[in-house]
């Protein structure tokens, strides 16, 4: 029998509010160990928790972002359950009324467009942190993270393989990022990744038992791990056994999941209402003043760059991968560049010497506009294509616009016929044997020939020039 996957994510994201979401303690991330803490997000009996309004607008706008709708009347919920990371034995989050619902998240898998269903997001707090790594057989707990804004973001099961999940993630952190309301940085939690997975007869309409995914620390990890769970719950499938109801672990070292423990059922935690906070109204006006502020979405963005500048989707797809990527190409264009020009400096040398230097462009040492400049100056003949290689490096290095470059290292490029004539002729002297080749018929020695006098120039001889000049000397 052919399976096809049902796959679901959950995606928590940590919103880069300045103070917690219950309270006015910091979230810096770097503080010493339970340095950001007062009795609210201790857990403390008594205490009056207060929603950060921040929280709630960057909570909207992702909402907005993700085509969903806004709840006018929602509120926040206990879910009850204990756990040494949370010591009031419940987290506040949302239960029947998320913020945003039924919304949807256009990803695109091989130049095809699919749209994921977006079940919910809603507001919640983050749990402190454990650490297990103390030695001597001590455990701590961090209650720097403890009520740090958390948005869980649940899609529809609408994924149907490892690589769309893929896409559907990076499309999602893209947003966020647009949206500047997470850092997304996985590596410190701050985007934490959950995928449920099932397997149907294909065609079928009925869901299969689904096991859920949790603790992978990147996208590929999250790939792995739907392919394992994929091929595990077809072998068990195949050998008549049942898939059981479950929380499973990602180990990335062996590239398997494993069993944690069987999954709760959502009456498990019995949810309900937040006595201690009022009910979150957003009204039409505050969702339109959220709706004002958001940004050109990476898709809408990418589908412009290829209209506007009739870039390909693959070039389109790398110059919309950050904002300000897409920022700073649009400046350079703006500065007079030619699109296609434009992108093959910024994706070609300039990733390269970025990638190189573990520098990203919003901090690009060489300005947009002189890039722009420095492109005018192939244009109008001032530098040679492969001359600007050096100057770009050049700029990298210094900071310095690429007039300054040109003068300071003697690179502008001889387009004067009286100063290469001289070469061109030397150049025709000394290879006697290429000559007679040529003029037998033997086109390609004319770029062996150009070689020549290039490297006599060292790379600033003119090329158009010199290829004229060296046709009209061969046939004359
Ligand atoms: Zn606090």
């Amino acid at each position: 029998m052919e399976y096809e996957a049902v796959i679901g994510m959950e995606v928590h994201v940590e919103i880069n509010s300045q103070s917690k979401v219950f309270c006015a303690c910091s979230t810096d991330f770097n503080a010493p160990p339970n340095t950001n803490v007062c009795p609210i997000c201790l857990g403390m009996p008594g205490v009056l928790p207060v929603l950060n309004r921040d929280m709630v607008d960057k909570s909207v706008a992702v909402g907005l972002a993700l085509n969903c709708t806004i709840s006018r009347w929602s509120k926040l919920d206990r879910k009850n359950y204990f756990y040494p990371d949370m010591a009031k034995n419940y987290q506040i989050s949302q239960y029947d009324l998320p913020l945003c619902f039924d919304g949807r998240l256009v990803i695109e898998v091989e130049g095809a467009v699919k749209p994921i269903g977006i079940t919910r997001a809603h507001m919640e707090e983050d749990t402190a942190r454990n650490t297990h790594t103390l030695g001597g057989g001590n455990s701590g707990v961090d209650f720097n993270r403890s009520g740090v804004p958390l948005l869980e973001i649940v899609s529809e099961p609408d994924i149907r393989s490892a690589q769309e999940a893929h896409a559907y993630l990076t499309a999602l952190k893209q947003i966020l990022q647009y949206l500047n309301v997470s850092d997304c940085n996985m590596e410190e939690g701050s985007l934490r990744a959950e995928a449920n997975i099932s397997l149907r007869p294909k065609g079928a309409t009925e869901f299969g038992v689904k096991t859920e995914v949790k603790n992978v620390a990147s996208f590929s990890g999250v790939m792995k791990a739907i392919e394992y769970e994929i091929a595990r719950q077809t072998q068990v499938l195949e050998g008549g056994g049942v898939i059981e109801q479950e929380t499973r672990g990602w180990d990335a070292d062996r590239g398997i999941t494993f069993s944690q423990r069987k999954k709760e059922s959502a009456h498990d935690y019995r949810y309900f209402p937040e006595p201690d906070l009022v009910p979150v109204v957003v009204d039409e006006a505050w969702e339109q003043r959220i709706r004002a502020t958001l940004p050109e979405l990476p898709l809408p963005r990418k589908q412009r760059f290829e209209s506007a500048y009739g870039l390909s989707g693959y070039d389109a797809h790398v110059l919309t991968a950050t904002q300000a990527m897409a920022d700073y190409f649009e400046t350079v264009v703006g500065a007079g560049a030619t699109a296609k020009k434009a992108a093959n400096w910024i994706m070609g040398d300039l990733q390269a010497m970025l990638t190189e230097a573990k520098a990203s462009i919003g901090v690009c040492p060489i300005g947009a506009e002189d890039l722009a400049a420095m492109i005018a100056l192939i244009e109008d003949g001032t530098i040679s294509g492969k001359i600007a290689k050096d100057v770009l490096a050049e700029m990298f290095a210094s900071g310095k616009p690429p007039q300054a470059v040109i003068e300071e290292k003697g690179l502008v490029q001889i387009s004067d016929t009286g100063a290469l004539a001289a070469v061109v002729e030397q150049v025709l002297a000394a290879h006697p044997a290429q000559v007679e080749q040529y003029k037998a018929g033997t086109e390609k020695v004319l770029g062996y020939l150009m070689g020549q006098v290039m490297k006599a120039t060292q790379g600033k001889a003119n090329p158009k020039l010199v290829n004229e000049m060296l046709r009209k000397a061969l046939t004359g």
